[in-house]
């Protein structure tokens, strides 16, 4: 079994000191992984630049035209919470470009699955909006690029993010052939992501939100990908999965208040990637999305990339979350009553 990382130090000009969404991130994970013996393991690649192209994907032309304009200012707030740059477009490209050069690697046969350690973060970047410390959707144009480019048909993404991929669901709201599940408290930021929203139109019914309430931790959230997850999956038979990889529902995380641990985030990322062998050969890309604790971030992307190598290890030196669990009984019941999962 050959994985791909797939990471690039480039994207770190887009950084802002004293914003949480910086370049210690991203050299967390990398140095936490690159010191590992498992790094010899991994198959290292290094990804393009997108076009305007693949922006054009899925986001609007005025909003690009946008982005273009923050290459000649001298830093700027793109809403409330996002910054940009005069680098940060540049930035922005390699980033998405290396969740594309993962779809290479699994549709070409170069890989079964792929890490792709990144920043900026995609999944709040709606078409025509910056949001939530995120420019472009990565995760959302590497799906439509393995679907124009090598011609996949369904493709599931999971986002387990404690944050709702409100960027990630709208771009697929009416787009049958992308399922979109998302985990996320609420409420909170960005306020979408209701077990209502299910999709529109072609894409009726592919739209999966488990909204949870705060102090939702490991036990909860097995159940879910148990009990609404796996018969929602095994229903909608991708192809290819993409996961939306947030380690910010980690219980010590500063921006979350779910309760996960390490070793929770472990079993889910396990969860997800046999469900990659069951339903579509193992093709699997992890996308890192948020996630502000370092040590919990890091440690939860050296644990995927056991997972993905097929090693039992699972690294927890942060341990049990401190709060118990509220029930979620009435969450799946209804769940499973919309998606009709009974
Ligand atoms: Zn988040």
């Amino acid at each position: 079994m050959t994985t791909a990382y797939i990471t690039d130090a480039r994207v770190q000009v887009h950084t802002l000191a004293g914003h949480i969404e910086n370049a210690e991130r991203l050299a967390a994970v990398q140095q936490r992984i690159a010191n590992e013996p498992i790094y010899e393991q991994l198959l290292k690649l290094t990804p393009e630049p997108i076009s305007d192209a693949h922006i054009l994907s899925v986001h609007t032309q005025e909003y690009l035209n946008l982005l273009k304009w923050t290459e000649q200012q001298n830093g700027v707030q793109l809403g409330a919470d996002t910054y940009a740059l005069p680098e940060s477009l540049s930035a922005a490209r390699l980033a998405c470009g290396m969740a594309l050069r993962a779809v290479d690697a699994i549709c070409s046969g170069e890989a079964e699955n792929a890490l792709v350690a990144v920043r900026p973060p995609g999944h709040h970047a709606v078409p025509d909006m910056a949001m939530g410390f995120c420019l472009l959707a990565n995760v959302a144009i590497a799906a439509r690029y393995a679907q124009a480019q090598y011609g996949v048909q369904r493709i599931l993404i999971v986002d387990y993010d404690v944050h709702h991929g409100n960027g990630t669901q709208e771009i697929f709201y009416e787009d049958g052939s992308v399922y979109f599940c998302s985990t996320h408290q609420s409420p909170w930021y960005p306020g979408t992501g209701l077990l209502q929203e299910t999709g529109a139109g072609k894409g009726k019914g592919t739209t999966l939100n488990l909204p949870l309430p705060a102090g939702v931790g490991d036990s909860g959230f097995k159940r879910l990908y148990a009990e609404v997850l796996w018969p929602a999956a095994r229903r909608f038979r991708p192809h290819l999965m993409i996961v939306s990889a947030g380690f910010d529902a980690h219980w010590r995380d500063p921006l979350g208040g779910l309760q996960l641990t390490l070793s929770g985030y472990a079993h889910l990322s396990r969860e997800l990637i046999r469900m990659a062998a069951e339903l579509c050969d193992g093709k699997i890309i992890f996308v890192q999305e948020g996630g502000y604790d370092h040590e919990a971030l890091s440690c939860g992307m050296l644990n995927v990339a056991y997972a993905l190598l097929g090693l039992e290890t699972v690294y927890d030196p942060i341990g049990a979350a401190p709060r118990s669990e509220p029930s979620i009984e009435d969450l799946i019941r209804r769940a499973k009553a919309i998606h009709q999962l009974d």
